[in-house]
């Protein structure tokens, strides 16, 4: 077998049959799912099966149970949908059904099952399990089955993982899919919007969520959308009466298109369904105080569950069903059945049950106009975007503004190399200080922009916002305010900390990766010298490298991960007419081999080479041994290409190039290799619907952590550790990290990366699940 890293220890012991099932409405990650389920079951030891065609396969039983092999889930990681089927059963919610599929379970010996669907397949799984020692008593009361048969399998071991495009289960973030559908229509939008400004028109856009308006709000988030429509929060009043004041001040302010985005549940206070033909009518209406916009309707329909999943669903995916093998075999008959779920970056077990009973509470809540309880019942990160959400589209309402004095004069500044996500990060950031009456004012191009041209020019580098321009940076990349390499130290302490004193800043909200880490250490040590430098600073880590002390993720991280998936896949492909050729992909990434790692796991890559780990002779050797081993069993089964990746700076002597000669030169024409460097291709175009979002919740919460502060704010802040600070995600948590607790004991200068990286094991992940074999450590 290929699945070199079958594990001997388990070997001896009889095999435990692990079966994995989608079922209910498809989404994409479902497959990486699959393929994770049954290689990590391989690995450990067992027999991998999938049951075809959801409950249905395990009712009628037969060929719908097959038995699976390393090399059959080979590529299902580009796959969008699901390849073992899915479907409703109306049998499995009738006894006689799960008689039947229980039988079926044992007459092919599966000892866990694992489901990977919605609620509905969820709660259905639960039944099953609850029920499994009746069932099996009957099966052997009836003379279905003997005593003798049955004896195995006197409990039954169930692990759910939540695959849906709508994230409608309570108790996890993300649902495997959503944010492949969220991207879709994120992409969606944007096309749209190019038409609705070129013709001044009006769009609504009808979005998947029946009882969730996840979709609908993120992507209201992500696009800067003028207005949604949510079931779990209807407007407060009249929703037509809302909806006209918000879009009208947006037209009087200058904006050319307007996008109204409803998801399909969406109703108003009195539970009533509000269609999308109703927008349309009252954005239309001619009539004399009617808006008159010229105005269409886009369904999206079935676009959103469509495509291959984006790089977020394929690690989720992937992680998830790890997780979830790891689970089976650690249940006893008594472990409460759980599901597995994701909590900020935390993959976790949780109560199966709990969650599902929640999410249930949480349609009927919608369905009887208990609509606070609906909110309450939804995640935080849920209530916080919504609160994004309205903060980002109502600026210009005064009702939030701070009394005078607490108003605060804020510098925002970019540094280092543009990253997916900054300006959906200023955009939000200008927002909310607008809002609040404060005063937001953009420093162009970095500190060098900042030291070199703050003269008397009419347009210097220090310049207040117009509204009207930012709020159109919602999905666009790049950095609208420029950005720069050059650290205070560079530009010069002194003039740096006499500008901050002459435009009066009374905080600093940075945005960047580790030059913009550096920045805000070297301002703070200069705290001393300069009393201007005793405001409060605060970081938002942007950059594809994810090497940001304080945090595991950084916006931009998921855009180039999008980026490096797609143009993986489509190497892959290319090679789908010789098959037999390896990729050696160089990623970027500077010292952290984040982006390499993360990548090689959504793509499936046969070997990843990171800077923490470095290379050495023997590990290129297994790896071309293995590869040769794994040509030499390929049947044809393969459909593609294999791929490597190597970060840039993993080896000051191998490259993707040498790395690519040596393994052409090895395999003795049986098969090929090339090199690939997509270089800057990897900043990525538009930002990714993840990162657009995840940005405008962390920019809020830098600016209500700096207004924590106040104006005039020097003498306390001095003695304040949390006044600079870095905001991240770490584990399940939102944190602000003072930079003096990163500075000595979490960074590694000389590597410009975090001293602990939180994905070193995944690694080992990834080479599970290529079946790249052990390999001995570099000295
Ligand atoms: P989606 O998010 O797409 O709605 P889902 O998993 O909730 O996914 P459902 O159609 O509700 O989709 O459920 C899928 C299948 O799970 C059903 O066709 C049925 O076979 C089984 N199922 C659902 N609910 C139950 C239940 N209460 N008892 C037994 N089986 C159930």
């Amino acid at each position: 077998s290929v699945a070199a890293g079958t594990s001997t220890a388990t070997m001896a012991a009889p095999k435990k049959k692990i079966a994995v099932m989608t079922s209910g409405g498809d989404s994409p990650g479902m497959t990486a799912v699959v393929r994770a389920v049954v290689r990590t079951a391989i690995h450990m030891g067992c027999d991998a099966y999938c049951v075809y065609e959801g409950y249905e396969g395990l009712v009628q039983g037969g060929d719908f149970i097959r038995q699976m092999e390393w090399h059959d889930v080979r590529g299902w990681l580009s796959e969008g949908g699901t390849l073992i089927g899915t479907a409703r059963c109306m049998a499995f919610f009738e006894r006689a059904g799960r008689l039947t599929a229980a039988k079926n379970m044992i007459l092919n010996g599966i000892h866990a099952l694992i489901i990977c669907g919605g609620d509905g397949s969820l709660t259905g799984a639960d039944k099953f399990r609850s029920e499994w020692p009746s069932l099996v008593d009957e099966l052997v009361a009836n003379g279905e089955l003997t005593k003798d048969q049955v004896a195995p399998f006197t409990h039954l071991n169930i692990v759910g993982l939540v695959g849906s495009i709508d994230n409608d289960l309570s108790g996890t973030d993300a649902t495997i899919g959503c944010y492949s559908a969220l991207a879709r229509i994120c992409e969606m939008v944007d096309y749209i919007e190019a038409t609705a400004s070129s013709h001044s028109r009006a769009f609504v856009i009808e979005v998947m969520g029946r009882h969730c308006g996840w979709l609908a709000l993120m992507a209201g988030v992500a696009t800067g959308a003028d207005f949604i429509f949510i079931p779990e929060r209807p407007q407060d009043q009249d929703w037509k009466a809302d909806m006209s004041t918000v879009v009208r001040r947006h037209r009087k302010m200058g904006k050319r298109k307007t996008i109204v985005i409803v998801a399909e549940g969406a109703r108003d206070r009195d539970g009533t369904k509000i269609t999308p033909t109703e927008i349309k009518d009252l954005l239309a209406d001619k009539s004399e105080g009617g808006l008159a916009l010229d105005t269409r309707i886009t369904t999206l329909g079935h676009v959103q569950r469509g495509g291959t999943a984006v790089a977020y669903d394929r690690m989720l995916g992937t992680l998830q069903g790890v997780e979830a093998v790891k689970a089976v075999l650690e249940a006893t008959p008594e472990t409460e059945t759980c599901f597995i779920a994701i909590n900020e970056n935390k993959i976790v077990r949780k109560p199966l049950m709990k969650a599902v009973q929640e999410s249930k509470a949480l349609a009927k809540a919608v369905d009887d106009k208990d609509f606070d309880m609906a909110m309450q019942l939804r995640d935080t990160e849920f209530a916080d975007q919504y609160k994004s959400y309205m903060t980002t589209t109502n600026v210009m309402v005064d009702d939030r503004k701070l009394p005078e004095k607490a108003r605060m004069k804020i510098g925002f500044v970019n540094v280092g190399a543009p990253a997916g996500g900054m300006n959906a990060a200023v955009r939000a950031a200008v927002a909310y200080c607008i809002a609040r009456g404060h005063e937001p004012v953009a420093i162009h191009n970095g500190f060098a922009g900042f030291a070199r041209h703050h003269d008397d020019k009419p347009l210097g580098a220090v310049r207040p916002f117009d509204w009207l321009e930012v709020d159109g940076w919602a999905s666009k990349g790049g950095s609208e305010i420029g950005t720069n390499r050059e650290l205070p130290s560079d530009s010069g302490m002194e003039l740096i900390a006499n500008l901050i004193e002459q435009y009066e800043f009374d905080a600093l909200f940075l945005v960047g990766g580790f030059e913009a880490f550096h920045a805000i250490s070297q301002l703070r040590k200069a705290r001393d010298e300069y009393p201007s430098l005793c405001i409060p600073m605060t970081l938002l880590p942007a950059t594809i490298s994810n090497n940001v002390p304080g945090t595991e993720y950084s916006i931009g991280s998921d855009t180039c991960l999008n980026e490096l998936v797609y143009y993986c896949d489509k190497i892959k492909q290319s090679a789908s007419a010789t098959r037999r050729r390896v990729f050696v992909i160089e990623t970027q990434g500077g010292r952290s081999g984040y982006v390499a790692t993360l990548a090689g796991l959504a793509v499936g890559a046969s070997a990843v080479y990171t800077p923490e780990e470095g290379m050495s002779l023997e590990m290129l050797n297994a790896d071309v041994n293995h590869l040769k081993e794994v040509f030499r069993n390929d049947k044809g089964q393969s459909r593609a290409g294999r791929v490597i990746l190597i970060n840039e700076k993993a080896s000051k002597v191998y490259d993707a190039k040498l790395i690519a000669s040596i393994i052409r030169d090895e395999a003795h024409d049986r098969f090929e290799s090339r090199e690939s460097i997509p270089g800057h291709v990897q900043q990525g175009g538009v930002p990714s619907a993840m990162d657009r979002c995840r940005a405008v919740r962390l920019a809020i919460k830098c600016i209500k952590h700096l207004e924590l502060f106040g104006r005039n704010a020097r003498n306390h802040v001095k003695r304040d550790p949390a006044s600079t600070s870095v905001i991240g995600i770490q584990g399940s948590e939102v944190v602000f990290t003072p930079m003096v607790d990163l500075e000595e004991s979490g960074t590694d200068w000389p590597n410009r990366r975090p001293k602990a990286a939180h994905w070193l094991g995944i690694r080992n992940t990834v080479d599970m699940l290529s079946g790249r074999p052990p390999y001995p450590k570099p000295e």
